[in-house]
């Protein structure tokens, strides 16, 4: 298949690996920002053919991973209303709560509903003008337009019946967030390619330049990954912190304007809790004043919980880069894809879940390297 058989031909992964074994002359810690990012590394064993101390540690860019306990909390309360139609994307239903997830609720007789895209449960809405419908909004800026003009389709048909539950999260505060801690060991980024589609780079540009970190836009497949680890070893080795872009067939500096003139249209930028991390300021999307109407938070009444995540799931220092799946004692034990703790368990972009999925025995062998700076 074009566009994907030469992002994974053996011989080219195979020639960039020596390539990145010749220019590394010391160690160096990438963070991929991506969850997809991550599946791949660990699936094609990417990490494994790169230079002694290089290390790649896994970035927040799971958008269920993310998702905050209190939000799958409100979802849960939210979905269990009668005549309530609670439409989500599939890999929300198992996402764990404090005591059920969506799937229980569906079981239980909630009208929980998958659906493949919020126009669908826009329609949904439209059919049933006697039932509320929900949509459980989830995501980075990649999501963001579908879930946008979603509520501008619904506020054109003027319907009374549709909300959304938003959960969206940005990418760049995320990276500045875990520069800026003191126990930040990541020198290099590869930023997510699909976030970049939409909304470019030149937010990065800044980025790079106040924290000095080069960061490489990157694909998906696994030669993309070894050509943006590459690119952004060559940086450090050269002493550069600038933004590349190795993902060039798909992302352009600006991205996606009247992708990203919806979402301006429709959302605001707002402080976001990040499951593990806790709020960090503009982090996330809000609906704008004149569409908060649409707020599902505010039309049934959940807006004000609050809830405590468990202290057994280490999920947020794997997102932040501090440790590996395979370090958290509830690993493969006590939290399984079949009985998970956290969302990195259960999504399909999860660190965890990738782990016990490819790896969950020789994982232990895999030390994360000191940085130098
Ligand atoms: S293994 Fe389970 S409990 Fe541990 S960090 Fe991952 S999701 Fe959380």
């Amino acid at each position: 298949m074009r566009f994907v058989d030469e992002y994974r031909d053996g011989r080219a992964a195979s020639q960039l690996a020596a390539a990145l074994r010749r220019l590394t002359t010391r160690p160096w810690t990438l963070m991929e920002v991506c969850g997809g990012q991550t599946h791949a590394i660990v699936k094609f064993g990417i990490d494994e053919l790169l230079p002694p101390g290089v290390t790649l540690v896994h970035g927040p860019g799971c958008p269920v991973c993310v998702t905050p306990l209190e939000l799958i909390e409100k979802a849960l309360e939210i979905a269990a209303i009668p005549g309530v139609v609670f439409c989500s994307f599939g890999d929300m239903l198992r996402v764990p709560g404090r005591q059920s997830d969506l799937l229980s609720v569906k079981a239980a007789g909630g009208d929980v509903r998958i659906v493949y895209s919020p126009l669908d449960a826009v329609e949904i809405a439209r059919r049933h003008p006697d039932r509320q419908v929900v949509f459980f909004a989830v995501g980075f800026e990649t999501t963001a337009p579908a879930n946008a003009m979603a509520v501008f389709q619904a506020a054109a048909l003027k319907l009374a019946n549709f909300s959304i539950l938003v959960s969206h999260v940005l990418v760049p505060p995320a990276m500045e967030a875990i520069l800026s801690s003191p126990a930040c060991r990541v020198q290099g980024f590869l930023a997510a390619g699909h976030v970049c589609t939409v909304m470019g780079f030149t937010e990065y540009e800044p980025i790079a330049r106040k924290y000095r970190v080069p960061i490489v836009v990157t694909g998906f497949e696994p030669v993309d990954i070894l050509q943006g680890a590459y690119m952004c070893i060559k940086q450090l080795e050269e002493g550069r912190s600038e933004v590349e872009n190795q993902y060039a067939r798909a992302v352009r500096r600006t991205g996606n304007q009247p992708a990203q003139a919806y979402i301006k249209e429709v959302f605001e930028v707002v402080p976001r809790k990040w499951r593990g991390v806790g709020e960090i300021p503009s982090s996330g999307l809000g609906l704008a004043p004149r569409y908060r109407e649409f707020d599902a938070e505010l039309r049934f009444g959940v807006a004000d919980r609050v809830v405590d995540e468990p202290a057994e799931c280490i999920s947020g220092q794997i997102m932040q880069g501090l440790k590996k799946p395979h370090e958290c004692p509830a690993f493969a034990g006590h939290c399984t894809p079949e009985h998970p703790l956290g969302a990195t368990m259960v999504s399909s972009e999860g660190a965890c879940a990738a782990y016990y999925r490819y790896r969950r025995v020789s994982s232990t062998s895999l030390p994360i390297a000191e940085p130098v700076r």
